[in-house]
């Protein structure tokens, strides 16, 4: 399958899967997972429509970003943050999604150049059990939240999860139901939060039907990863 083919597969499905549960498609935004993928490629899916992409590796990600720098793009910062490379993430980034520490958030707000605007921000949770990849935990999640709404360089948007690696579709299912109860209780606190990140290529649908606002995909657009 070519990228085109695959893209609009991908766009049917996120078309379907949303009037089943009585959403609105448009309701549900697409971010394209880039991290290993080649400026050239990620050329060819702006050249489809494709607006928002998302990268893991910083130095991989600042490359990219200078090639494609014509295109306007919006770039996503999803990976773990080293507290050494906030500079250059607030510098050269639209968002960032996986804001798990206040220090973090703190020195992004401050290196943020004022003349870009405010850095978009997701508060990283981590469904129960997940270590290793980053994110707090659900209690942790609303005085995070207050501390993070209040940094003049950043503004709160919501909140981005990476799933359990379980083939239990049940148990996912409910893991995405927490989240969208969390992703509740943000919204009514803090007026700016629109934004649940949930769901990649092997469960996107069930995000949707959970209350996604946002899913990130790479495989299932791209192919796979070398
Ligand atoms: C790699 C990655 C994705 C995309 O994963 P696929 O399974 O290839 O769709 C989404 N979110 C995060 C945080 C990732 O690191």
């Amino acid at each position: 399958m070519d990228l085109e083919t695959r893209k609009e597969w991908l766009d049917q499905r996120v078309n379907t899967t949303a009037r089943r549960v009585n959403r609105e498609p448009a309701e549900i935004s697409l971010l394209a997972v880039s991290k290993k993928q080649t400026a050239e490629t990620i050329r060819s899916l702006a050249a489809l429509g494709q607006q928002s992409f998302g990268e893991n590796y910083l130095q991989e990600a600042l490359e990219k970003i200078n090639q494609l720098a014509e295109l306007a793009l919006e770039w996503h910062f999803i990976g773990q943050i080293q507290r050494n490379k906030t500079a250059a993430i607030a510098e050269n980034f639209d968002w960032i999604q996986s804001i798990d520490r206040l220090v973090i958030a703190e020195r992004m707000s401050a290196q943020r150049p004022s003349i870009m605007g405010k850095l978009n921000v997701c508060i990283q949770v981590r469904m129960s059990g997940e270590h290793g990849k980053g994110g707090i935990t659900a209690d942790e999640l609303l005085p995070l939240a207050s501390a993070v709404s209040s940094l003049p360089g950043l503004v709160l948007r919501g909140l981005m999860t990476i799933p359990e690696n379980t083939s239990d579709t049940e148990k996912q299912r409910a893991s995405f139901r927490r989240m969208h109860d969390l992703f509740d209780s943000l919204r009514s606190q803090h007026a700016s939060v629109d934004t649940l990140s949930m769901g990649m290529s092997g469960d996107f649908e069930l995000a949707i039907e959970e209350g996604s606002t946002m899913i990130r995909v790479g495989t299932a657009l791209f192919g796979p990863r070398n």
